[in-house]
C-alpha cells in the first residue's frame, strides 16, 4: 500500500446517502470544497429505500390534495412520535422548514405529486405519491392533531423511488462540484489537539475493481436485505476484492462529517442493544455496521437511543386486513390494528413478548382478497400470496384456531366478544380502531396470521437501528461526555441521534437526513464565510 500526497477539503463527507449528500450539496452551494467518500457506490439505505419524504406544515402537494395542514399542527402530531429524541424547538424548526425542504428537494431535480391515497397502506401504489404514512388517523394520534397525509412519494415505479431520488441528488451535488470517490472506506479520524482535522481512508478504483464488482456489489446489496446469511457471505467476498484493490490516503478538512448509516449489520452491537428486537431482518447496507458511529466514538463522542429499533409489521395493504384483531399468545388483544406498522410492532415487541397473531373472520379475507390487485404493490403482492396461500392458518371456529396457534381458545374467544360487543353496541372498539376500519368477527371459518416479529424469508419482519451519536441540535457538531461540541466533527442521518431517534414512521428517516444533512453543511459553510470575511478585515 502506498500514501498519496495530502489535498485539503472544506467539508469531508463519510457516507454518501440522504443526509451526506445534503450536506455536501448544502455546504457547495456556499462554496465549499467538499469531498464525499463512500465505501460503496454512493446511496447507502437511501437508494434501497421507498423513497418516502415526511413533509407537511402546508406542502404545496398537501394543498392541491385538500390536505388542510400547518407546521403547529404537524408539530403537535410529531410531538407524540418523537417524544423527545430531539427538543421541542428543534422539531418546531424541523415541522416550520418542512414545506422548504420539498422545495429544495425539487430544485435538486426531485419530484413529487398530490395524488392522495384513498385507502389506508403501509406503501401506495403507483397511482398515487401522498399518503397517511404513519399515525395520524389512529388512536390516540388523531386526538391531539388534526389528520394530514404527510407521506411525499418521489415519483418513480414500484420501489424505485429511493434510487431516483439519491440519482437527483447525487446528480445535484456533481453538478454542484463535490468530488466523490466511491469504493472508498473511512477508517480512522485524523485529531489534532482535540480537533478533528481530516480522515485516513482506503480507496480503490472502479476500473481495477472491474464490470463484475459492481453488478456483484448490487445483488449482495438486495440479498442483504430479503436473505441476510447469503448477501453476508456474497458481501464478504466482495469484500476481500477490495483490500487486495485498495491503497491509503489521508486527507485534511476544517469539518468532518460522519453520515454512515446504522449498525443493524454489527452483529455485536445487536447483541448488545437489540434485546427483543433481534429478530429483525437488517435492512440497510453492509454499510451499516456501525463503522460511522465508532468514528465519533474514537474522538470522544457519546451515544443515546442505542436500544431503539424499528420493525417493520405491516398489517395493510390491502386495508381489510386492518379490519382483524391482533392478540398475543395469551389471546389478548396487543393494540389499535390501524397504528402504523412500526408502532404496532413497538408495541408487540415490548409488551407481549414479540409474538402476535391477526384474527379475521371469512367476510373480512374474503375483503381482503377482493381489494389485493387494486391496493397491493407489486413486492407487496407476493407476500400476500404467500399469506392467502401457505401463510395462515384456518379453522372452522375460533376454539380450533387457538389449538392450531397455541394459544388459550377461552381468552381468544373473550378478547373477539369484547371486540364484536362494542361494534355491536355502537360504542365502538374497545381499543380504539377507527369506525371504518372495525367490523365484526362473526362468520367462519376463521383465519389467523402470524405477526410475530422474527427473521422468515416469506413473511421478515425488516428492520433499523434509531440511536447514534449525540449532536448539537443547533450545529450538528458531535458533542462529548461532557455535553461540549468535538471541533471540526458532526454526524448526520443515522449515524446521529435525530428526530427519529425514538420512533418511526414511514418517511420520517429520510426527511431527518435532510434535515440534519443540510444543518452540518450549514454551519461548515458559516465557519467559511467566518474565516474568509477575517482574512479580507
Ligand atoms: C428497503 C428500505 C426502505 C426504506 N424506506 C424508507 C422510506 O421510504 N422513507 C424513509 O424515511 N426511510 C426509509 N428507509 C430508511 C432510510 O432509507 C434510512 O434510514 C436512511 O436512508 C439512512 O440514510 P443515511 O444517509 O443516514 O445512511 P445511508 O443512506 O445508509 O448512507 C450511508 C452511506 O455511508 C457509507 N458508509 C458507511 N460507513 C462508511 C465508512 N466508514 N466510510 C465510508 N463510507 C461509509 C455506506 O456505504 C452508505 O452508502 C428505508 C430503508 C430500507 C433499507
Amino acid at each position: 500500500m502506498s500514501t498519496t500526497p495530502t489535498q485539503d477539503y472544506d467539508l469531508i463527507v463519510v457516507g454518501f446517502g440522504a443526509a451526506g449528500v445534503s450536506a455536501a450539496i448544502e455546504a457547495a452551494d456556499a462554496g465549499a470544497r467538499v469531498l464525499a467518500l463512500d465505501r460503496g457506490f454512493g446511496g447507502g439505505a437511501t437508494a434501497l429505500s421507498g423513497g418516502i419524504v415526511y413533509a407537511g406544515g402546508g406542502t404545496p402537494y398537501q394543498q392541491a390534495a385538500g390536505v388542510d395542514d400547518d407546521p403547529d399542527n404537524m408539530f403537535r402530531y410529531l410531538q407524540q412520535e418523537v417524544r423527545g429524541a430531539v427538543s421541542d424547538e428543534t422539531l418546531r424548526r424541523f415541522c416550520e422548514q418542512s414545506p422548504e425542504t420539498i422545495a429544495w428537494l425539487e430544485r435538486q431535480g426531485a419530484s413529487f405529486q398530490a395524488s392522495l391515497a384513498p385507502f389506508k397502506t403501509s406503501y401506495p401504489t403507483d397511482r398515487h405519491y401522498l399518503y397517511y404514512s404513519g399515525n395520524e388517523k389512529a388512536h390516540p394520534y388523531r386526538d391531539k392533531a388534526r389528520p394530514a397525509a404527510r407521506g411525499h412519494r418521489q415519483i418513480a415505479k414500484g420501489l424505485d423511488s429511493g434510487k431516483v431520488l439519491y440519482a437527483r441528488l447525487k446528480a445535484s451535488a456533481l453538478r454542484k462540484g463535490v468530488t466523490f470517490l466511491p469504493h472508498s472506506m473511512v477508517d480512522e479520524l485524523i485529531i489534532e489537539e482535540g480537533v478533528v482535522t481530516g480522515v485516513r481512508y482506503r480507496t480503490a478504483d472502479s476500473a481495477t475493481l472491474g464490470p463484475n464488482y459492481e453488478r456483484l456489489s448490487l445483488v449482495a446489496g438486495k440479498l442483504g436485505n430479503w436473505a441476510p446469511a447469503v448477501g453476508a457471505r456474497l458481501s464478504a467476498k466482495l469484500a476481500t476484492e477490495w483490500r487486495r484493490a485498495a491503497r491509503s490516503v489521508e486527507v485534511r478538512a476544517r469539518g468532518v462529517l460522519l453520515a454512515g448509516g446504522g449498525f443493524v449489520h454489527n452483529e455485536e452491537w445487536m447483541d448488545r442493544w437489540a434485546g427483543p428486537y433481534r429478530d429483525i431482518s437488517p435492512l440497510g447496507t453492509v454499510g451499516d455496521d456501525g463503522s460511522s458511529i465508532s468514528l465519533g466514538l474514537s474522538a470522544g463522542g457519546v451515544t443515546d437511543h442505542m436500544d431503539r429499533m424499528t420493525a417493520w409489521r405491516f398489517i395493510n395493504p390491502p386495508s381489510a386486513m386492518t379490519e382483524g384483531i391482533s392478540v398475543d399468545g395469551r389471546g389478548q388483544r396487543i393494540v389499535n390494528e390501524d397504528l402504523y406498522g412500526a408502532t404496532f410492532a413497538d408495541h408487540m415487541v415490548r409488551s407481549h413478548d414479540a409474538r402476535g397473531y391477526l384474527i379475521l373472520d371469512a367476510k373480512q379475507w374474503r375483503k381482503a382478497r377482493r381489494q389485493t390487485l387494486s391496493q397491493t404493490n407489486t413486492f407487496q403482492l407476493a407476500q400476500q400470496l404467500y399469506l392467502y396461500t401457505i401463510g395462515h392458518e384456518k379453522a372452522h371456529d375460533l376454539a380450533a384456531l387457538a389449538h392450531k396457534l397455541d394459544v388459550p381458545a377461552a381468552e381468544l374467544e373473550a378478547t373477539v366478544t369484547a371486540y364484536n360487543a362494542g361494534i355491536l353496541s355502537g360504542k365502538g372498539d374497545p381499543a380504539g380502531k377507527a369506525r371504518e376500519l372495525s367490523s365484526t368477527i362473526l362468520s367462519g371459518p376463521y383465519f389467523a396470521v402470524d405477526l410475530s416479529v422474527k427473521n422468515s424469508l416469506f413473511y421478515p419482519a425488516p428492520g433499523l437501528t434509531l440511536g447514534g451519536l449525540k449532536v448539537d441540535e443547533e450545529t450538528g457538531h458531535v458533542l462529548n461526555e461532557s455535553g461540549e461540541r468535538i471541533e471540526g466533527l458532526f454526524a448526520a442521518g443515522r449515524s446521529a441521534v435525530g428526530v427519529c431517534a425514538i420512533g418511526y414512521i414511514s418517511g420520517l428517516s429520510i426527511a431527518d437526513c435532510l434535515f440534519s444533512g443540510r444543518r452540518a453543511g450549514r454551519t461548515v459553510a458559516t465557519v467559511l464565510d467566518s474565516t474568509e470575511s477575517s482574512a479580507k478585515a
